[in-house]
Protein backbone atom coordinates (compact mmCIF):
# COMPACT_ATOMS: atom_id res chain seq x y z
CA UNK A 1 0.00 0.00 0.00
CA UNK A 2 1.39 4.06 -0.96
CA UNK A 3 3.38 5.29 2.21
CA UNK A 4 5.80 8.41 1.72
CA UNK A 5 8.51 6.24 3.39
CA UNK A 6 8.41 4.27 -0.02
CA UNK A 7 10.70 1.49 0.36
CA UNK A 8 12.63 2.79 3.53
CA UNK A 9 11.73 0.51 6.45
CA UNK A 10 12.95 1.13 9.81
CA UNK A 11 13.15 -1.24 13.46
CA UNK A 12 10.71 -0.59 16.30
CA UNK A 13 14.04 1.72 18.17
CA UNK A 14 14.42 3.85 15.36
CA UNK A 15 10.56 4.96 14.70
CA UNK A 16 9.93 5.75 18.62
CA UNK A 17 12.98 7.66 18.34
CA UNK A 18 11.32 9.73 15.14
CA UNK A 19 8.28 9.69 17.23
CA UNK A 20 9.60 11.37 20.69
CA UNK A 21 11.68 14.07 18.53
CA UNK A 22 8.80 15.06 15.88
CA UNK A 23 6.78 15.17 19.14
CA UNK A 24 8.53 17.91 21.28
CA UNK A 25 9.53 19.13 17.62
CA UNK A 26 5.33 19.88 17.11
CA UNK A 27 4.91 21.14 20.46
CA UNK A 28 7.09 23.86 19.54
CA UNK A 29 5.43 25.27 16.57
CA UNK A 30 2.51 25.05 18.53
CA UNK A 31 0.77 22.00 17.16
CA UNK A 32 -1.39 22.37 20.64
CA UNK A 33 -4.66 21.95 21.81
CA UNK A 34 -6.46 22.24 24.95
CA UNK A 35 -6.99 18.81 26.96
CA UNK A 36 -10.46 16.80 27.66
CA UNK A 37 -10.03 16.90 31.47
CA UNK A 38 -9.47 21.06 31.32
CA UNK A 39 -11.18 21.93 28.14
CA UNK A 40 -11.27 25.62 29.34
CA UNK A 41 -8.09 25.83 30.58
CA UNK A 42 -4.46 26.89 28.97
CA UNK A 43 -2.78 26.17 31.89
CA UNK A 44 -1.77 22.64 30.52
CA UNK A 45 -2.30 21.69 26.98
CA UNK A 46 -1.09 18.72 24.99
CA UNK A 47 -0.18 18.08 21.36
CA UNK A 48 -2.79 17.82 19.09
CA UNK A 49 -3.14 14.53 16.94
CA UNK A 50 -0.88 14.80 13.65
CA UNK A 51 0.53 12.15 11.27
CA UNK A 52 3.95 11.46 11.56
CA UNK A 53 4.66 12.12 7.92
CA UNK A 54 3.37 13.93 4.92
CA UNK A 55 0.63 11.65 2.98
CA UNK A 56 0.85 10.97 -0.77
CA UNK A 57 -1.10 13.67 -2.76
CA UNK A 58 -0.91 13.41 -6.44
CA UNK A 59 0.78 16.88 -7.35
CA UNK A 60 -2.10 17.55 -10.46
CA UNK A 61 -4.81 16.89 -8.37
CA UNK A 62 -3.98 19.41 -5.29
CA UNK A 63 -3.44 22.17 -8.52
CA UNK A 64 -6.64 21.47 -9.90
CA UNK A 65 -8.42 22.21 -6.79
CA UNK A 66 -6.07 25.13 -5.38
CA UNK A 67 -6.94 26.69 -9.09
CA UNK A 68 -10.78 26.63 -9.04
CA UNK A 69 -11.19 27.69 -5.43
CA UNK A 70 -11.36 31.26 -6.42
CA UNK A 71 -14.19 29.96 -8.75
CA UNK A 72 -15.85 28.33 -5.98
CA UNK A 73 -15.43 31.08 -3.47
CA UNK A 74 -17.34 33.61 -6.28
CA UNK A 75 -19.92 30.98 -6.72
CA UNK A 76 -20.92 30.02 -3.10
CA UNK A 77 -20.94 34.11 -1.96
CA UNK A 78 -23.07 34.66 -5.72
CA UNK A 79 -25.74 31.38 -4.36
CA UNK A 80 -25.92 33.31 -0.95
CA UNK A 81 -26.88 36.48 -2.64
CA UNK A 82 -29.55 34.57 -4.90
CA UNK A 83 -33.02 34.71 -2.66
CA UNK A 84 -34.79 32.97 -5.31
CA UNK A 85 -32.44 30.15 -5.61
CA UNK A 86 -31.72 29.59 -1.65
CA UNK A 87 -34.91 29.47 -0.96
CA UNK A 88 -36.05 26.73 -3.82
CA UNK A 89 -33.13 24.97 -1.98
CA UNK A 90 -34.11 25.13 1.58
CA UNK A 91 -38.31 25.18 1.32
CA UNK A 92 -38.81 21.73 2.14
CA UNK A 93 -35.91 21.70 5.00
CA UNK A 94 -37.65 24.59 6.66
CA UNK A 95 -40.92 22.69 7.12
CA UNK A 96 -38.60 20.04 9.05
CA UNK A 97 -35.53 21.15 10.52
CA UNK A 98 -36.17 23.65 13.37
CA UNK A 99 -32.76 25.36 13.14
CA UNK A 100 -32.32 25.80 9.76
CA UNK A 101 -36.02 27.45 9.87
CA UNK A 102 -34.46 30.04 12.63
CA UNK A 103 -31.82 30.94 10.28
CA UNK A 104 -34.17 31.29 7.58
CA UNK A 105 -36.40 33.48 9.80
CA UNK A 106 -33.76 35.66 10.45
CA UNK A 107 -32.75 35.86 6.84
CA UNK A 108 -36.46 36.98 6.47
CA UNK A 109 -36.55 39.61 9.12
CA UNK A 110 -33.10 41.35 7.94
CA UNK A 111 -33.87 41.01 4.34
CA UNK A 112 -37.40 42.33 5.17
CA UNK A 113 -36.02 45.74 6.91
CA UNK A 114 -33.34 45.83 4.66
CA UNK A 115 -30.13 44.30 4.85
CA UNK A 116 -27.78 46.60 7.05
CA UNK A 117 -24.51 45.96 6.17
CA UNK A 118 -24.68 44.86 2.25
CA UNK A 119 -21.03 43.05 2.65
CA UNK A 120 -20.25 39.69 3.41
CA UNK A 121 -16.86 37.99 4.50
CA UNK A 122 -16.42 34.42 3.81
CA UNK A 123 -13.23 32.51 5.63
CA UNK A 124 -14.06 28.96 3.54
CA UNK A 125 -12.55 25.83 3.63
CA UNK A 126 -13.72 23.10 0.69
CA UNK A 127 -13.14 19.73 1.38
CA UNK A 128 -12.36 16.51 -1.02
CA UNK A 129 -11.54 12.90 -0.78
CA UNK A 130 -8.77 11.80 -3.28
CA UNK A 131 -11.78 9.10 -4.89
CA UNK A 132 -10.48 5.91 -6.44
CA UNK A 133 -12.45 4.63 -9.19
CA UNK A 134 -13.73 1.18 -9.06
CA UNK A 135 -11.24 -0.77 -10.26
CA UNK A 136 -8.41 1.60 -10.26
CA UNK A 137 -4.85 -0.29 -9.38
CA UNK A 138 -1.42 0.77 -7.72
CA UNK A 139 1.69 -0.28 -9.52
CA UNK A 140 2.96 -2.61 -6.99
CA UNK A 141 6.36 -2.45 -7.37
CA UNK A 142 6.75 1.13 -6.56
CA UNK A 143 4.55 1.66 -3.58
CA UNK A 144 4.61 5.82 -3.94
CA UNK A 145 2.69 5.25 -7.38
CA UNK A 146 -0.11 7.28 -8.23
CA UNK A 147 -3.04 4.98 -8.78
CA UNK A 148 -4.01 5.32 -12.17
CA UNK A 149 -7.49 7.34 -11.81
CA UNK A 150 -7.65 9.38 -9.06
CA UNK A 151 -9.92 12.18 -8.83
CA UNK A 152 -10.48 14.98 -6.24
CA UNK A 153 -13.96 14.98 -5.42
CA UNK A 154 -15.98 16.95 -3.02
CA UNK A 155 -17.33 16.38 0.47
CA UNK A 156 -18.10 19.79 1.77
CA UNK A 157 -18.16 23.33 1.45
CA UNK A 158 -17.88 24.97 4.29
CA UNK A 159 -18.79 28.32 5.21
CA UNK A 160 -18.88 28.61 8.87
CA UNK A 161 -16.03 28.38 11.54
CA UNK A 162 -13.55 26.27 9.06
CA UNK A 163 -11.35 25.09 11.19
CA UNK A 164 -7.72 24.04 11.40
CA UNK A 165 -6.07 26.54 9.84
CA UNK A 166 -4.20 27.94 12.41
CA UNK A 167 -2.98 24.36 13.81
CA UNK A 168 -2.00 23.56 10.17
CA UNK A 169 0.14 26.36 9.29
CA UNK A 170 3.45 25.35 11.02
CA UNK A 171 2.90 21.45 10.17
CA UNK A 172 4.69 21.16 6.89
CA UNK A 173 8.00 22.56 8.91
CA UNK A 174 7.51 19.85 11.21
CA UNK A 175 7.16 16.77 8.25
CA UNK A 176 10.50 18.22 6.81
CA UNK A 177 11.69 17.42 9.98
CA UNK A 178 10.82 14.15 10.02
CA UNK A 179 10.70 13.23 7.09
CA UNK A 180 14.36 14.10 7.67
CA UNK A 181 14.69 11.87 10.60
CA UNK A 182 13.66 8.94 8.75
CA UNK A 183 16.11 9.31 5.87
CA UNK A 184 13.84 10.26 3.14
CA UNK A 185 15.12 12.74 0.28
CA UNK A 186 12.53 15.29 -1.16
CA UNK A 187 12.78 18.65 -2.14
CA UNK A 188 11.33 21.22 -0.36
CA UNK A 189 8.33 22.38 -3.30
CA UNK A 190 6.93 18.44 -2.26
CA UNK A 191 6.42 19.51 1.03
CA UNK A 192 4.92 22.81 0.71
CA UNK A 193 5.06 25.68 2.60
CA UNK A 194 1.79 26.54 4.20
CA UNK A 195 0.19 29.24 5.98
CA UNK A 196 -3.98 29.57 5.95
CA UNK A 197 -3.80 30.97 9.31
CA UNK A 198 -1.90 34.19 7.78
CA UNK A 199 -4.11 34.31 4.81
CA UNK A 200 -7.54 33.94 6.80
CA UNK A 201 -5.94 36.71 8.86
CA UNK A 202 -5.55 38.96 5.92
CA UNK A 203 -9.10 38.41 5.18
CA UNK A 204 -10.64 39.40 8.53
CA UNK A 205 -8.07 42.44 8.49
CA UNK A 206 -9.63 42.80 4.53
CA UNK A 207 -13.03 43.06 6.13
CA UNK A 208 -12.14 45.36 9.28
CA UNK A 209 -10.86 47.68 6.28
CA UNK A 210 -13.85 47.51 4.27
CA UNK A 211 -15.83 48.55 7.34
CA UNK A 212 -14.38 51.55 7.89
CA UNK A 213 -13.30 52.85 11.15
CA UNK A 214 -10.00 52.17 12.67
CA UNK A 215 -11.72 51.97 16.54
CA UNK A 216 -13.93 49.57 15.51
CA UNK A 217 -13.26 45.72 17.02
CA UNK A 218 -13.10 42.38 15.04
CA UNK A 219 -15.02 40.10 17.70
CA UNK A 220 -14.24 36.15 17.84
CA UNK A 221 -17.68 34.63 18.48
CA UNK A 222 -16.29 31.71 20.43
CA UNK A 223 -17.89 29.11 22.71
CA UNK A 224 -16.54 28.06 26.19
CA UNK A 225 -15.27 25.82 27.00
CA UNK A 226 -13.19 25.58 23.93
CA UNK A 227 -10.96 23.02 23.43
CA UNK A 228 -9.60 24.35 19.95
CA UNK A 229 -9.23 27.80 21.62
CA UNK A 230 -4.98 27.57 20.35
CA UNK A 231 -6.36 27.28 16.36
CA UNK A 232 -8.31 30.43 17.11
CA UNK A 233 -5.57 32.13 18.73
CA UNK A 234 -3.00 31.82 15.78
CA UNK A 235 -5.56 33.79 13.53
CA UNK A 236 -5.57 36.89 15.80
CA UNK A 237 -2.00 36.31 16.19
CA UNK A 238 -1.54 36.37 12.84
CA UNK A 239 -3.67 39.44 12.43
CA UNK A 240 -0.90 41.31 14.33
CA UNK A 241 1.43 40.54 12.16
CA UNK A 242 -0.32 41.67 9.69
CA UNK A 243 -1.29 44.88 11.13
CA UNK A 244 -1.44 45.19 14.87
CA UNK A 245 -3.62 48.12 14.87
CA UNK A 246 -7.01 46.15 15.05
CA UNK A 247 -8.37 45.56 18.18
CA UNK A 248 -9.56 42.03 18.92
CA UNK A 249 -11.94 40.54 21.29
CA UNK A 250 -13.08 37.10 21.97
CA UNK A 251 -16.62 37.14 23.34
CA UNK A 252 -19.18 34.30 23.92
CA UNK A 253 -22.84 34.32 22.65
CA UNK A 254 -23.76 34.65 26.59
CA UNK A 255 -21.46 38.08 26.76
CA UNK A 256 -23.36 39.01 23.72
CA UNK A 257 -26.47 38.82 24.80
CA UNK A 258 -25.61 40.05 28.69
CA UNK A 259 -23.28 43.37 26.95
CA UNK A 260 -23.68 43.52 23.44
CA UNK A 261 -26.05 46.09 21.98
CA UNK A 262 -26.96 47.72 18.59
CA UNK A 263 -27.58 51.52 18.70
CA UNK A 264 -31.14 52.25 17.27
CA UNK A 265 -29.86 55.21 15.47
CA UNK A 266 -27.20 53.66 13.35
CA UNK A 267 -27.14 50.08 13.54
CA UNK A 268 -24.52 50.26 14.97
CA UNK A 269 -23.23 46.78 17.01
CA UNK A 270 -21.69 47.53 20.38
CA UNK A 271 -19.67 45.35 22.85
CA UNK A 272 -18.44 46.68 26.17
CA UNK A 273 -18.43 50.40 24.79
CA UNK A 274 -16.05 49.34 21.69
CA UNK A 275 -18.04 49.63 17.81
CA UNK A 276 -17.97 46.12 15.97
CA UNK A 277 -16.54 46.13 12.16
CA UNK A 278 -16.35 42.35 11.84
CA UNK A 279 -18.19 39.29 13.72
CA UNK A 280 -16.16 36.17 13.27
CA UNK A 281 -18.36 33.18 14.39
CA UNK A 282 -16.46 30.02 15.43
CA UNK A 283 -19.88 28.85 17.46
CA UNK A 284 -23.76 29.34 16.07
CA UNK A 285 -23.22 26.48 13.68
CA UNK A 286 -25.03 23.40 15.75
CA UNK A 287 -28.31 23.97 17.86
CA UNK A 288 -26.22 23.37 21.16
CA UNK A 289 -24.56 26.67 20.38
CA UNK A 290 -28.38 28.63 21.44
CA UNK A 291 -28.77 27.37 24.24
CA UNK A 292 -31.78 29.42 25.01
CA UNK A 293 -34.25 31.97 23.15
CA UNK A 294 -31.85 34.71 24.48
CA UNK A 295 -29.23 33.47 22.04
CA UNK A 296 -31.29 33.32 19.02
CA UNK A 297 -32.31 36.73 20.12
CA UNK A 298 -28.93 37.80 19.94
CA UNK A 299 -27.73 35.96 16.87
CA UNK A 300 -30.92 38.18 15.05
CA UNK A 301 -29.46 41.30 16.57
CA UNK A 302 -25.93 40.78 15.03
CA UNK A 303 -27.77 40.30 11.98
CA UNK A 304 -29.48 43.18 11.96
CA UNK A 305 -26.23 45.38 12.69
CA UNK A 306 -23.86 46.54 10.62
CA UNK A 307 -21.46 44.88 11.52
CA UNK A 308 -19.64 42.73 8.70
CA UNK A 309 -20.83 38.70 9.29
CA UNK A 310 -17.98 36.25 8.90
CA UNK A 311 -20.59 34.36 7.90
CA UNK A 312 -24.17 36.09 7.11
CA UNK A 313 -26.78 34.48 7.98
CA UNK A 314 -27.70 33.98 4.17
CA UNK A 315 -23.58 32.30 3.69
CA UNK A 316 -24.49 29.83 6.34
CA UNK A 317 -27.74 29.03 5.39
CA UNK A 318 -25.72 28.74 1.58
CA UNK A 319 -23.01 26.32 3.11
CA UNK A 320 -25.80 23.74 3.85
CA UNK A 321 -25.96 20.07 2.44
CA UNK A 322 -29.15 20.57 0.64
CA UNK A 323 -27.61 23.53 -0.98
CA UNK A 324 -24.53 21.44 -1.95
CA UNK A 325 -26.86 18.98 -3.22
CA UNK A 326 -28.79 21.42 -5.35
CA UNK A 327 -25.87 22.66 -7.18
CA UNK A 328 -25.75 18.84 -8.57
CA UNK A 329 -28.15 19.25 -10.64
CA UNK A 330 -27.72 19.90 -14.32
CA UNK A 331 -27.94 23.72 -15.20
CA UNK A 332 -27.49 24.86 -11.55
CA UNK A 333 -23.78 25.77 -11.62
CA UNK A 334 -24.13 27.17 -14.44
CA UNK A 335 -26.82 29.70 -13.59
CA UNK A 336 -23.45 31.02 -11.45
CA UNK A 337 -20.35 30.41 -13.61
CA UNK A 338 -20.64 31.66 -17.20
CA UNK A 339 -17.51 30.74 -18.10
CA UNK A 340 -18.34 27.11 -19.76
CA UNK A 341 -14.61 25.42 -18.59
CA UNK A 342 -14.94 26.69 -15.14
CA UNK A 343 -18.18 25.50 -14.52
CA UNK A 344 -16.60 21.56 -15.93
CA UNK A 345 -13.98 22.25 -13.45
CA UNK A 346 -16.16 22.67 -10.41
CA UNK A 347 -19.07 20.41 -11.69
CA UNK A 348 -16.15 17.20 -12.30
CA UNK A 349 -15.37 17.65 -8.18
CA UNK A 350 -18.71 16.46 -7.93
CA UNK A 351 -19.71 13.01 -6.42
CA UNK A 352 -23.22 11.86 -6.93
CA UNK A 353 -25.75 13.53 -4.73
CA UNK A 354 -29.55 13.09 -4.43
CA UNK A 355 -32.90 14.98 -2.97
CA UNK A 356 -34.85 12.81 -0.57
CA UNK A 357 -37.49 15.23 -0.66
CA UNK A 358 -41.18 13.55 -0.95
CA UNK A 359 -41.97 12.17 -4.62
CA UNK A 360 -40.80 9.65 -7.16
CA UNK A 361 -37.03 11.04 -7.69
CA UNK A 362 -36.94 10.68 -3.97
CA UNK A 363 -38.52 7.75 -3.39
CA UNK A 364 -35.71 6.29 -5.86
CA UNK A 365 -32.91 7.64 -4.00
CA UNK A 366 -34.17 5.85 -0.92
CA UNK A 367 -34.52 2.69 -2.85
CA UNK A 368 -31.28 2.45 -3.91
CA UNK A 369 -29.73 3.53 -0.66
CA UNK A 370 -31.63 1.00 1.36
CA UNK A 371 -30.53 -1.63 -1.65
CA UNK A 372 -26.77 -1.24 -1.36
CA UNK A 373 -25.98 1.07 2.11
CA UNK A 374 -22.23 0.78 1.89
CA UNK A 375 -22.24 3.18 -1.58
CA UNK A 376 -23.65 5.89 0.51
CA UNK A 377 -23.59 8.57 3.05
CA UNK A 378 -26.80 9.88 4.53
CA UNK A 379 -26.82 13.61 5.48
CA UNK A 380 -28.85 15.86 7.76
CA UNK A 381 -28.28 19.73 7.43
CA UNK A 382 -25.95 20.23 10.18
CA UNK A 383 -22.10 20.89 10.89
CA UNK A 384 -19.44 19.62 13.04
CA UNK A 385 -19.26 16.41 13.03
CA UNK A 386 -21.38 13.10 13.74
CA UNK A 387 -24.17 13.57 12.34
CA UNK A 388 -24.20 11.71 9.02
CA UNK A 389 -25.15 8.36 9.08
CA UNK A 390 -23.44 5.66 7.08
CA UNK A 391 -23.77 1.96 5.95
CA UNK A 392 -25.59 -0.85 7.75
CA UNK A 393 -27.36 2.37 9.80
CA UNK A 394 -29.08 3.99 6.43
CA UNK A 395 -30.95 0.90 5.77
CA UNK A 396 -32.85 1.24 9.18
CA UNK A 397 -33.18 5.05 9.38
CA UNK A 398 -34.52 5.21 5.78
CA UNK A 399 -36.94 2.72 6.33
CA UNK A 400 -38.57 4.23 9.49
CA UNK A 401 -38.59 8.40 7.88
CA UNK A 402 -39.46 7.42 4.61
CA UNK A 403 -43.17 8.08 4.48
CA UNK A 404 -42.16 11.45 6.62
CA UNK A 405 -41.47 14.57 5.66
CA UNK A 406 -39.10 14.29 7.74
CA UNK A 407 -36.69 12.84 5.27
CA UNK A 408 -36.80 16.11 3.62
CA UNK A 409 -34.43 16.86 5.84
CA UNK A 410 -31.74 15.00 4.73
CA UNK A 411 -29.76 14.36 1.45
CA UNK A 412 -27.86 11.19 0.05
CA UNK A 413 -24.36 11.37 -1.39
CA UNK A 414 -22.75 8.45 -3.49
CA UNK A 415 -19.71 7.36 -0.89
CA UNK A 416 -16.62 8.52 -2.08
CA UNK A 417 -14.05 5.34 -1.85
CA UNK A 418 -10.94 6.90 -0.67
CA UNK A 419 -7.11 6.31 -2.06
CA UNK A 420 -6.20 4.26 1.43
CA UNK A 421 -1.98 4.54 2.46
CA UNK A 422 -0.33 3.54 5.21
CA UNK A 423 1.01 6.09 8.15
CA UNK A 424 1.68 6.17 11.57
CA UNK A 425 -0.67 8.47 13.64
CA UNK A 426 0.14 10.77 16.77
CA UNK A 427 -2.72 10.80 19.06
CA UNK A 428 -2.49 11.32 22.82
CA UNK A 429 -2.83 8.10 24.38
CA UNK A 430 -2.89 5.91 21.28
CA UNK A 431 0.32 3.55 20.49
CA UNK A 432 1.87 4.29 17.26
CA UNK A 433 2.13 1.51 14.67
CA UNK A 434 1.81 1.51 10.99
CA UNK A 435 -1.93 2.16 9.97
CA UNK A 436 -4.17 2.05 6.71
CA UNK A 437 -5.49 5.45 6.53
CA UNK A 438 -7.20 7.58 4.17
CA UNK A 439 -7.00 11.35 3.85
CA UNK A 440 -9.39 14.71 3.67
CA UNK A 441 -7.85 17.45 2.01
CA UNK A 442 -9.06 20.80 2.62
CA UNK A 443 -8.93 23.69 0.56
CA UNK A 444 -9.02 27.72 2.19
CA UNK A 445 -10.66 30.27 0.56
CA UNK A 446 -11.44 34.03 1.23
CA UNK A 447 -14.12 36.35 -0.28
CA UNK A 448 -15.09 39.69 0.60
CA UNK A 449 -17.75 41.30 -1.37
CA UNK A 450 -21.50 42.63 -1.82
CA UNK A 451 -24.40 41.61 -4.56
CA UNK A 452 -22.36 42.80 -7.45
CA UNK A 453 -19.03 44.18 -6.22
CA UNK A 454 -16.24 41.68 -5.19
CA UNK A 455 -13.78 43.42 -2.83
CA UNK A 456 -11.29 40.39 -1.96
CA UNK A 457 -10.87 36.53 -3.21
CA UNK A 458 -7.90 34.80 -2.91
CA UNK A 459 -6.99 30.70 -2.21
CA UNK A 460 -5.74 30.38 1.09
CA UNK A 461 -3.91 27.66 1.71
CA UNK A 462 -4.32 23.68 2.86
CA UNK A 463 -4.91 21.50 5.28
CA UNK A 464 -4.96 17.83 5.28
CA UNK A 465 -6.75 15.23 7.85
CA UNK A 466 -6.31 11.98 7.66
CA UNK A 467 -7.65 8.83 9.61
CA UNK A 468 -7.80 5.58 10.13
CA UNK A 469 -9.63 3.16 7.22
CA UNK A 470 -12.96 2.10 9.03
CA UNK A 471 -13.65 5.43 11.24
CA UNK A 472 -16.75 6.92 8.76
CA UNK A 473 -16.43 10.61 10.49
CA UNK A 474 -13.41 12.52 10.39
CA UNK A 475 -13.65 14.62 13.54
CA UNK A 476 -10.40 16.13 15.25
CA UNK A 477 -10.99 17.60 18.13
CA UNK A 478 -12.54 14.46 18.97
CA UNK A 479 -10.19 12.41 18.16
CA UNK A 480 -11.22 10.57 15.15
CA UNK A 481 -8.58 12.40 12.52
CA UNK A 482 -5.35 14.04 12.36
CA UNK A 483 -3.90 17.06 11.10
CA UNK A 484 -1.50 15.77 8.27
CA UNK A 485 0.31 17.91 5.04
CA UNK A 486 0.81 16.54 1.59
CA UNK A 487 3.69 15.32 0.30
CA UNK A 488 3.36 15.67 -3.61
CA UNK A 489 4.01 13.05 -5.74
CA UNK A 490 3.84 13.50 -9.85
P1 LIG B 1 -19.64 17.73 8.67
O1 LIG B 1 -20.34 19.00 8.37
O2 LIG B 1 -20.17 17.04 9.86
O3 LIG B 1 -18.14 17.91 8.70
P2 LIG B 1 -19.17 16.19 6.24
O4 LIG B 1 -20.03 16.20 5.05
O5 LIG B 1 -17.86 16.86 6.11
O6 LIG B 1 -20.01 16.75 7.46
O7 LIG B 1 -18.95 14.68 6.67
C1 LIG B 1 -18.16 14.32 7.81
C2 LIG B 1 -17.11 13.30 7.43
O8 LIG B 1 -17.72 12.15 6.84
C3 LIG B 1 -16.14 13.81 6.37
O9 LIG B 1 -15.07 14.50 6.97
C4 LIG B 1 -15.70 12.53 5.69
O10 LIG B 1 -14.67 11.91 6.44
C5 LIG B 1 -16.94 11.65 5.78
N1 LIG B 1 -17.73 11.77 4.52
C6 LIG B 1 -18.65 12.71 4.23
N2 LIG B 1 -19.18 12.53 3.00
C7 LIG B 1 -18.58 11.44 2.49
C8 LIG B 1 -18.69 10.72 1.25
N3 LIG B 1 -19.54 11.11 0.31
N4 LIG B 1 -17.90 9.64 1.08
C9 LIG B 1 -17.04 9.24 2.04
N5 LIG B 1 -16.90 9.86 3.23
C10 LIG B 1 -17.65 10.95 3.46
MG1 LIG C 1 -16.85 18.24 7.19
Amino acid sequence: MATVLDTISFNEKKIQEIVKKTKEHALLHGIVMRTEELPASSEKVQYAPFALFPSLVPRKALVKVKDIQPHFNKMMHMVAYDMEFLQRCLSNVVKVDDFNKRLWDILQVVTEEGIAQPISLGLFRNDFMMDMKKGASVDPASPASIPDSIQMKQIEFNMIASSFAGLVSPLYDVHRYSLTLAGKQFDDLQVPSNNPAKELAKGLVEGWKAYGNKKACVVFLVSDPERNTLDQRRLDTEMFLCDRTVPVKYVTLKDMTERGTKRISDKTLVIDGCEVAVVYFRTGYTPEDYRSDKDWDTRLMIERSKAIKCPSVQYQLAGTKKVQQELCRPGAVERFIKDADVALSIRETFAYQYSLDMGEDGDDAIAKAIADPQNYVLKPNREGGGNNIYGDDIKPFLTKIKNSMERAGYILMERIQPWQQKNYLIKFGLEVSLRNIVSEIGIYGVYLGTADTEIYNSLAGHLVRTKTVGTDEGGLVIGLSCLDTPFLID
